[in-house]
């Protein structure tokens, strides 16, 4: 092949994402990396580029879903390819559902969920015509087994499955898979506030007794990502070191 692949990473300036654009980039990819603020993601695009790798970044809130589908349509018109789609961005607004706030519930939803719509209704379009895709969505256990404190983030999660499956079914003729990868409890900036006796909690369930890293999705990511794996999709893959073996 004579261009790399161009993979998009939502939510790349830190934590999960971070690792996957790193890991893409050193598997030969041209990484786009988009989420909020420019500077995290210029220093990573140096970063990358400083390894060996290709990158370039454009600033967008997902939760913009006219801004999000403008930069996946820019992306195509520079590069002239989208071949790998990871929505990983995403936010949470923990409570208890009684007393969860329409706006906490809403902002959750259309963040991680109806972001992943938007940029899949976008990307695909692309990568149909190129009659090669690989669709990525970052789900979370909660979204799979559910967890007291977290309706909008459990719902957003298991809806980013749903929608999966039924991409899966529709554009599996095109060459174009779609998976969802279901990290247990990974240490980030997501998770770095949470009480000591919740992190306790946690870790005597995890099989293997250690927290995950962003290092260990984005494993699985660059499995689900390459070329080898087109005969899988509509999967889910739950990375959590046995907390809930789901
Ligand atoms: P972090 O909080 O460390 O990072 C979140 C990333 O998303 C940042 O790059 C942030 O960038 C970006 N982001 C947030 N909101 C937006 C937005 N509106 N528009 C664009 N980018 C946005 O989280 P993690 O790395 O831990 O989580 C990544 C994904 O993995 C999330 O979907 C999360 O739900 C999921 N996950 C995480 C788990 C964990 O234990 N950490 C467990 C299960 C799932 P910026 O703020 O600069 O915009």
């Amino acid at each position: 092949m004579t261009t790399p692949r161009v993979a998009i990473v939502t939510g790349a300036s830190r934590g999960i994402g971070k690792g996957v654009a790193l890991r893409l980039a050193r598997d030969g990819r041209h990484v786009v990396l988009m989420s909020r603020t420019a500077g995290p993601l210029a220093d990573l695009k140096s970063r990358i580029e400083q390894s060996g790798g290709s990158a370039s970044f454009k600033a967008v809130d997902v939760g913009d879903s006219a801004a999000l589908a403008g930069a996946i349509d820019g992306v195509a018109a520079e590069r002239g390819r989208i071949d790998i789609l990871v929505n990983n961005a995403g936010i949470t607004r923990d409570g208890l559902a009684l007393r969860m706030s329409d706006e906490d519930w809403a902002q959750v939803i259309q963040t991680n969920l109806t972001s992943a719509f938007v940029a899949i209704r976008a990307a695909a379009r692309v990568m149909m015509k190129g009659r090669f895709g690989r669709i990525v969505n970052i789900s979370s256990t909660s979204g799979v087994v559910g967890n007291a404190g977290q309706a909008n983030y459990a719902a957003a999660k298991a809806g980013l499955l749903g929608l999966t499956k039924t991409i899966a079914r529709e554009l599996g003729a095109k060459g174009v898979t779609a998976n969802a990868v279901a990290p247990g409890f990974i240490e980030t900036d997501m998770t770095a506030n949470l009480p000591d006796q919740v992190k306790e909690a946690v870790m005597g369930m995890i099989a293997v007794k250690r927290f995950g890293t962003p290092e260990d999705i984005a494993e699985i990511v660059a499995y689900l990502t390459g070329d080898g794996a087109g005969f899988i999709t509509g999967q889910t893959i739950c990375v959590d070191g046995g907390m809930t073996m789901c």
